[in-house]
């Protein structure tokens, strides 16, 4: 394939969405010489802050985004509940990177599972789940313990529930909302690990290292690189990444969130187009981070490296004890912080995150 020619200097990005992900995408494009035209509902949201151009508006608004079309010279997204049809309104007008098929596939987790089976990345044991009677047939099937999930919008462990009986089951689909649901087989996962890769406008695929994810209440709280795994699963984990990106033919950054099984295999769980938090240690342990790499892609720019030049543990920053810790943190030689300019300091909220940096 012919590299096609590189959005000149001071082009403009398209971001959608204002949130963290859009602001650390946007502080990237800067530095790259790129301005970034940041679209979202909120006027003060992290992304709007860093903003070279903001257009404040909500995602439905087809006047707001025609005029979003023509301002900018491609257009990318932060987070992957966009709704498809504001990106549809957008492809015939402008180019998009990924589009509006690799956000269609994450977006609902049983066409990102079929995605993923197609793809050659293995998965748990699933089951799309209807109604009452799919659900018993799904259980048969996929056995019990199993989490049920929402297909559409769920995020930090929010529309799901474990099951261990079937009355567990039809309560929690009663409560889950929307339907259809999909149930999967419970993982008795050792580690949680994931990888952020990128595809170019070329077709060059490049994929940072795997890092290994703690949860703490459904949210990432820790990523430690390398991952504490056997070299060969590390591997492993950037060969389904490449599949993903290649199967998904995006142009930009992907990571597949993984679990592996005591055996030692991987199973892909979720896919998000767009750069992840556990890729945030990227920034201060590689040359290029991950929203470098991302508006590389997303510009026609050659990838960059993806070398890693330090062990590096990348931590939230969450909620009332995130913002008690900012102060300490500055005084660490070890540390490169970053915080998202987000008002409030709520429960559960991430505020920004930290890097720890071990150089041997
Ligand atoms: P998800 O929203 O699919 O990323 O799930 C959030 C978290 O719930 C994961 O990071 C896991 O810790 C846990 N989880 C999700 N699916 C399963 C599963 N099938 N088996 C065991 N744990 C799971």
């Amino acid at each position: 394939m012919t590299r096609p020619e590189p959005l000149p200097l001071g082009a403009r990005i398209g971001i959608l969405g204002s949130g963290q992900l859009g602001r650390m995408s946007a502080m990237a494009a800067a530095r790259l010489g790129y301005r970034a035209h940041v679209f979202g509902p909120e006027a003060d949201g992290p992304g709007m802050q860093v903003a070279a151009i903001r257009t404040v508006a909500d995602y439905g608004d087809a006047e707001a985004l025609r005029r979003f079309a023509n301002a900018v010279d491609v257009v990318t997204f932060e987070f992957e509940n966009v709704p498809a049809a504001t990106l549809a309104a957008l492809e015939g007008r402008v180019e998009c990177r990924p589009g509006l098929r690799a956000l269609s596939i994450c977006q609902d987790r049983v066409a990102e599972k079929r995605f993923l089976e197609a793809a050659g990345v293995p998965v748990a044991p699933w089951r799309e789940v209807t109604d009452r009677a799919s659900l018993e047939a799904a259980l048969d099937s996929v056995g019990l313990p199993a989490v049920l999930k929402t297909t559409r919008l769920g995020y930090d462990g929010r529309g799901q529930a474990v099951i261990r009986t079937l009355e567990e089951a039809r309560s929690a689909f009663a409560r889950l909302a929307p339907h259809p649901l999909v149930l999967e087989g419970f993982i008795p996962f050792t580690h949680e690990i994931s990888a952020v890769g990128a595809r170019g406008a070329d077709g060059t695929v490049a994929v940072f290292e795997a890092s290994e994810n703690e949860h703490r209440h459904h949210i990432l709280h820790r990523s430690v690189v390398p991952a504490r795994v056997a070299p060969e699963v590390a591997e492993e984990a950037r060969r389904l990444v490449t599949r993903v990106a290649e199967g998904l033919d995006l142009v930009g950054v992907v990571a597949l969130e993984m679990f592996l099984l005591p055996d030692g295999r991987l199973l892909g769980n979720e896919i998000a187009p767009r750069p992840h938090n556990s890729g945030h240690w990227t920034m201060d342990a590689c040359t290029c981070s991950q929203f470098e790499q991302h508006i590389r892609a997303v510009a026609g720019l050659p990838l960059g490296p993806v070398e890693r030049r330090c062990d590096v543990v990348m931590e939230n920053l969450i909620g009332p004890e995130g913002l008690a810790a900012w102060p300490p943190l500055l005084g660490r030689s070890d540390a490169v912080a970053h915080w998202y300019g987000k008002g409030e300091a709520r429960p559960g909220r991430k505020l920004g995150h930290v890097n720890f940096l071990t150089f041997q």
